[in-house]
């Protein structure tokens, strides 16, 4: 009739006797790994460790906050910001913080930029008279409006079932060339945002005639 004991006496380690004969390795047989998942941030399309490194630090950890509530905890919570800034002084840290608050200011300013050169971008859809019966029509200015020019050629062409095609006008500047005068309808294309031609306000929309000169 023994008494329980508490303790169970300690067993001897199993590794115990290899542990002092560090110079032989055996290499365990190598299994092939899944490859590791990389999460990209859908922001600024960085792995999400390097969010901090662009410059919409922000508005990635709202997505991420939304989107992956336990990467961000992964990455944003209190504990494992605590670990990060145990590797860094607090004045390192406060630095890197004002430094990701000046380039979000930065790329919040260029976007400003950006949108206000949008609104004050004009589209010109010109009528350009080849011959008495011949007509072009050119498509200048959408690219400020983020359309992608070839697409848009594609879908002009498609619709109207004639050549269209992507060049530099006389200033250098791309513009698409449609044949065929279709300018109204382009104009009508772009108020309605149809297919590529989206995004355009249209009273940024201009038609110009390019009338030939009868001097001759
Ligand atoms: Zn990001």
């Amino acid at each position: 009739m023994g008494k329980k004991r508490a303790q169970s006496p300690p067993r001897p380690a199993v590794a115990e006797g290899d542990g002092a004969s560090t110079s032989q390795t055996v290499e365990p047989p190598k299994e092939p790994r899944p490859p590791q998942k990389v999460f990209y941030c859908e922001v600024c399309s960085f792995p999400l460790e390097y969010c901090e490194f662009g410059s919409s630090l922000t508005k990635c950890k709202e997505w991420l906050k939304e989107e992956h509530p336990d990467l961000y905890d992964k990455y944003y919570s209190e504990e494992a910001l605590t670990t990060k800034i145990g590797t860094l002084s607090l004045e390192a840290q406060a630095k890197l913080d004002k430094e990701a608050a000046k380039k979000e200011a930065k790329a919040d300013a260029k976007a400003d930029a950006a949108l206000k050169k949008k609104l004050a971008s004009q589209v010109t859809i010109k009528r350009i008279e080849r011959t008495k019966r011949k007509h072009v029509t050119a498509i200048h200015g959408l690219e400020a409006f983020s359309i992608d020019l070839k697409k848009a050629a594609k879908q002009l062409a498609g619709r109207f079932a004639t050549g269209a095609s992507v060049t530099k006008n006389a200033q250098g500047l791309d513009e698409i060339v449609v044949q065929g005068d279709v300018s109204d309808e382009i104009f009508d294309m772009l108020e309605k945002g149809d297919g590529v031609l989206k995004g355009v306000p249209i009273a940024n929309v201009e038609i110009v005639e390019d009338k030939k000169k009868k001097a001759e």
